[in-house]
Order: C-alpha cells, then structure tokens, then sequence
C-alpha cells in the first residue's frame, strides 16, 4: 500500500466531507456544551473531523441533516439490526406510551412473559430477566455468577468487548500474561485481581487458567465481533462446554452482536449450551432493552439461596429495567421484525455482500479477507481472517478504515465507524449490497491507483 496515496486520498474525502455537509459541521462546532462535542464520547470516533448529524430515519435508510441520504450497513452498530423504526415497534412504542400509558410504572406487563417465552424457544435457557443494556446484562450476569460459584474472577477472550463492564477489560499481554487493556478509563483495581484472559480459539490457554481454580464464569461471544468477526475453528466451542464443565466454571454467551446468526444466535444455530446468554441491542427494535438468560438448574439454585438479596439493594437491579415500553418493543421486534422468515433474507444478502466484497478483493490483488455472521459481515486487512483477537487487533489500519468510510459515507453508504463492518436489516435489499460493492470496488481501484 503506498501510504502517500492513501494519505492524499483521505485528506481529499475529508475535504469533500466538509463541502458535503456544512451544517453537521456547524452543529459540531457549536456543540460547547457536551463532553467532546457529541452526546457521548465514542460519538467522536468517525472519519473525518466531525460527525455527520442524524436527520431522519426509517428501514435501511438514513438522511442527515444536510439533506444527503445513505444506504446504512451500520445499523446502530447493531441497535438497529431490526431496521430504523420499524412499522410494529413504532405502532407497539405509540400504543404502549401514548394510547395505554406508562412507560416507568415499576409494575409487570404481560408482554414480558411473552418475551421470556419467546427468548425460551431462540435460546433455549428456561429463565430470563431484563435490563436497557447489554452491558447491564452481563454486569448482572457476572454477579449471579459470583454469587452462585463463590468464586471470585471471570474469564474473557482477549480483544472481546462486552460494553463497559470492568472485569471485561483485559487482554493477553505481551508475555502471555494478563494485562489491563490499553487506555482503560478509571479500573476500579488491577484488572488481573477480577478477571483471567485467554486467546479465542486457544483451548491450551484457556485450561491453564481455568486450572486455577477461581474462576467463577467464562463470558463469551461465540463468534468475537468486536476486533473484526473472529470465527471459532471446529471443535473450539465444544472444547470451551466442555473445560468450563470439568471446571466448574459457568458459560456465559453474548449474543448482543452474533445474533446475527439467526433467530436465536449462535447458541441455537450451534447448538451450543450455556448456563447463561446475554443480549442487548437488536431486540428493543430501537428503543433501549437488555436481557439475560439463566437455565433452569441455576435459577433454582439462585432462587433458593435465602442469604441473596435478590429483591432490594443486593446489587443486580435498575429501576427502569424490564419496563413496560422496552417490553413491549422486544415483543413487537421479536413477534414481527426479527422473524426466523426475517433472518433467512437477511444471511443470504449477507451472502451476497460478501461476494461482491471479495471478488473486489480478489481483482485488486489485496491480501484482505471478508468474514460473515449470518446477517452480518466484515472486511479486515489481513489475509486469511486473523484466529485470535491480539492477532486481528495488529492489523487494524486507522487510516485505511477512515479513507473507505469517508469515500463509502461520500458516496451515501454508511459502515459501522469502529470498524469495516456491513450488517442487513429486513428493510435492506440486493440493490443496497451491489451499491455497496459497486463503490467499494472503485475505492479499492483508487488506492491501487
Ligand atoms: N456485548 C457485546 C458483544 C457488544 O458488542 C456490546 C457493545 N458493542 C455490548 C455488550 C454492550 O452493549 P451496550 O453498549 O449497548 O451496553
């Protein structure tokens, strides 16, 4: 890659970016008053130096406030994998808040069961409890897991995210050793006194600390979806049920991103058993909802322990968690947008996305490789796909990922900014991928030059 093409390339899409969108730009400038300029800080985390600012939003369609519109393969970085606004959410949201009343009411709606039930035939956990965020739900998750093991560390995969959850925030060092992950914002303790690290894919790694004998949960997603879509090789999940079992160790899925596996994530679409399963995003259709699923023997086990304040200030809780508007869009999105008919549509235009990326790939003569989860795909600069999170971290390339954002974003197709990340939503269709690869391939001919 000539690095002075590719630095002339970026700041010519930069510019274009500028003369594009000069009220994102002023709204930007003017915004003296948030943390950063922008609503929360990750916000900032885009090509080129300011944020385009939403205008309006429906199905795969965005429009920003200077009155371009865009193709948009972001999707809310998954919060909106059931497309923008779907038409039942928006009529479940309008009848629930406006038409019934009571958003907040700290009562139950018999939507929730209906959740849970339907949460039951997906993901095949028996129990399910409900929080606004994915990180709540693993925040949760991990002290159910505490509490009921006795033991006091979780394990995580090297370069996961499972949102800002502290003990998920460690890595594998360069000695092989544990190590706070880089720019950790505030721990409250070394990292390595809660929380054990190993390489996804690395089954040696993960016995060696499991043998230690304290740790309480692995949290996993099944497929690592964070540091590009890392695949687990054959074998490797088993090998995970399998050492978590002889150690006494509970599993815990994330399926807040890989739920673009299917209607019921990874975990049903390989028939993976863990003893618990978090998820987030997607599922409110939009508006903000969590859960996690517990199997039946563990929520006996929780339940009958009478020394857990499971009710009051035992710390797993949040006072809008489960409410009635948030349940009743989960239903809307899982009765009528998420569908399993939904999800078949939506792996095979993922099918052809990564076609049409690799093909490109392929008559540029890059060594990139293309990855896919279902509904959900990503390009990375390394070929092949990298196996381990460390190993996909060492090829990111900033500069290159913001050049094809801001070329894609100037030509009204919008990528997932921390990453070269594509996802469909039930509203997307074929002539949205072909856009995408038509664009993409003339960006890969300008790079080349
Ligand atoms: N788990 C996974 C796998 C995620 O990717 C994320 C966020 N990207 C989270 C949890 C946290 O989600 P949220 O920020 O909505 O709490």
């Amino acid at each position: 890659m000539d690095r002075t093409r590719l630095q002339h390339l970026l700041a010519r899409e930069s510019a274009e970016a500028e003369r594009r969108n000069p009220r994102s730009k002023a709204a930007y400038a003017r915004a003296d008053h948030l943390f950063g300029r922008v609503p929360m800080t990750w916000m900032n985390k885009t090509a080129g130096t300011f944020p385009r600012y939403l205008g309006t939003a429906n199905g795969a369609r965005i429009t920003d406030i200077d009155g371009h519109e865009y193709i948009d393969f972001c999707l809310g970085d998954t919060g909106a994998m059931a497309g923008h606004s779907p038409e039942a959410v928006a009529a479940a949201v309008q009848r629930r808040f406006a038409e019934q009343g009571g958003a907040t009411a700290m009562l139950p709606t018999e939507d929730a069961e209906w959740v849970g039930a339907e949460l039951t035939r997906r993901f095949g956990l028996s129990h399910w409890s409900f929080s606004l965020t994915a990180t709540d739900a693993n925040r949760w998750a991990i002290r159910l897991a505490r509490a009921v093991t006795g033991r006091s560390k979780i394990l995580v995969n090297s370069y996961s995210y499972h949102g800002s959850v502290d003990e998920s925030l460690i890595v594998v060092g360069p000695d092989g050793r544990g190590a706070s992950r880089p720019g950790n914002v505030g721990a409250p303790c070394d990292v390595t006194l809660t929380s054990r690290v190993a390489e996804f894919n690395d089954l040696s790694q993960l016995e060696r600390e499991l043998a230690h004998g304290d740790v309480a949960a692995v949290l996993m997603e099944p497929a690592l979806t964070n540091i590009g879509i890392v695949l687990p090789e054959p074998g490797y999940l088993a090998g995970v049920r399998e050492l978590t079992r002889r150690h006494g160790v509970l599993l815990i899925n994330d399926e807040t991103h890989t739920f673009s596996a299917g209607p019921g994530g990874c975990t049903a679409a390989w028939l993976l058993e863990p003893d618990m399963l978090t998820i987030g995003k997607a599922i409110g259709g939009g508006i903000p909802a969590g859960a996690y699923g517990l199997s039946a023997e563990l929520a006996d086990r929780l339940l009958g322990r009478s020394d857990l304040d499971l009710v009051d200030m035992g710390g797993v809780g949040g006072t809008l968690a489960g409410n009635a508007l948030s349940v009743a869009a989960m239903r809307a999105t899982l009765e009528h947008v998420l569908t399993d008919d939904a999800f078949e549509r939506m792996g095979k235009l993922a099918e052809r996305f990564e076609a049409g990326v690799q093909q490109a790939i392929d008559a540029h003569g890059l060594p990139w490789s293309v990855s896919r989860l279902g509904a959900r795909t990503e390009y990375r600069f390394a070929s092949p796909a990298p196996r381990t999170g460390t190993a996909s971290s060492e090829v990111a390339d900033p500069e290159l990922e913001d050049f094809l954002h801001l070329y894609l974003a100037n030509r009204g197709i919008l990528m997932t900014p921390f990453h070269n990340m594509a996802l469909m939503c039930p509203a997307t269709t074929e002539a949205d991928v072909d856009a995408h690869t038509d664009v993409f391939s003339v960006a890969l001919a300008q790079l080349i030059g």
